[in-house]
């Protein structure tokens, strides 16, 4: 991806995006400790839009408070950084990926004695686990990989190095024809995606794990907000497998997977192995909020120009 046209925001300035190097003795590159955004634009018919623009930064930012990064930057210059990036590239959708990493002055385990590096970049990017995905369910399959433990990686980051652990899950089911993996926490019950939070939907209530070890979703919040809003009663609980293997519908949500339904899991079919009735409710919800096609959501909007 490195060698293309357009620009990258990098601490401040936007720069060639064939120009947007590091060292390689970037102490983040070696250690992984680095925090991380995927937030989509939308073309809406009102223009550009960003979806949940402050509540991405804001977990960003997080992010650098839990791993003690000091940055030289507010929210307020990250988000410009942001709309310029799509500005600047003439994006009308896109995915756009903030990065705050640490430097290469010193290396060794303590980060002290480094520079904190913001970059800011964005592409087209299609749907993540396809069209098809969208439209018909995908079939998953639970990894033999254990999602994070909450007192060995602090999951209310969305930190870098946490992705060896879904890249490890994903690469295992994949590598046997499944389209993506589901990772159970260190007590056996469902966790997340390698990349997306999981919902399952049974006699009309819709429930989804809560967030011990998984990701504080912000596609999460805004089906758990849209479901709600479509009558429906969520109840944020554990799961175990079983209960979704015999669920009526499940489905994953994420800023990137948006809202996929999930039609096999460990090669049991769920539901009538289709899109279920109620997925497709909130995921034609989900897509008239991103899309700026029903008012009640405007606010979760930001457009660029
Ligand atoms: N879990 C993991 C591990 C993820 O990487 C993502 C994608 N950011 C999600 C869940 C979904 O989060 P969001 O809806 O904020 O994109």
């Amino acid at each position: 991806m490195s060698d293309r046209d357009g620009f990258i925001w990098s601490d401040g300035k936007l720069i060639p995006w064939r120009e947007a190097n590091v060292h390689v003795l970037t102490h983040s590159l070696h250690y992984g400790m680095g925090v991380f955004e995927g937030i989509r634009a939308y073309k809406t018919a009102q223009g550009t839009a960003i979806f949940r623009l402050p509540e991405h930064v804001k977990r960003l930012f997080n992010g650098t408070k839990i791993f003690q990064m000091s940055m030289p930057y507010s929210p307020e210059e990250i988000s410009k950084g942001i709309i310029d990036v799509i500005n600047s590239n003439k994006l009308e959708a896109c995915y756009i990926r903030p990065i705050i990493f640490i430097g290469s002055q010193k290396l060794g385990i303590s980060p002290k004695g480094n520079s904190i590096h913001t970059a800011i970049a964005a592409w087209e990017w299609g749907a993540y686990l396809g069209e098809d995905g969208i439209n018909k369910g995908i079939r998953v399959k639970t990894s033999s990989f254990t999602r994070h433990f909450v007192n060995s990686s602090l999951v209310r980051a969305k930190a870098s190095g946490y992705y060896i652990n879904s890249i490890l899950a994903n690469q295992e089911v994949t590598a046997n024809g499944y389209d993506e993996a589901l990772l159970l926490d260190t007590e056996g019950y469902v966790s997340e995606g390698s990349g997306e939070n999981l919902f399952m939907v049974r006699n009309g209530i819709v429930y989804t794990p809560d967030l011990a070890s998984c990701l504080d979703g912000i596609t999460r919040d805004s089906v758990i907000q849209i479901a709600k809003d479509l009558g429906y009663e969520v109840r944020e609980k554990r799961l175990t497998r079983d209960e979704v293997y015999s669920a009526d519908e499940a489905f994953f949500t994420g800023t990137a997977a948006e809202v996929t339904p999930i039609r096999e899991l460990d090669d049991r079919t769920i539901g009538d192995g289709k899109r279920g009735p109620i997925t497709e409710k909130i995921q034609k919800a989900y897509f008239d909020a991103v899309y700026g096609r029903n008012d009640k959501y405007k606010s979760w909007l930001t457009f660029v120009k």
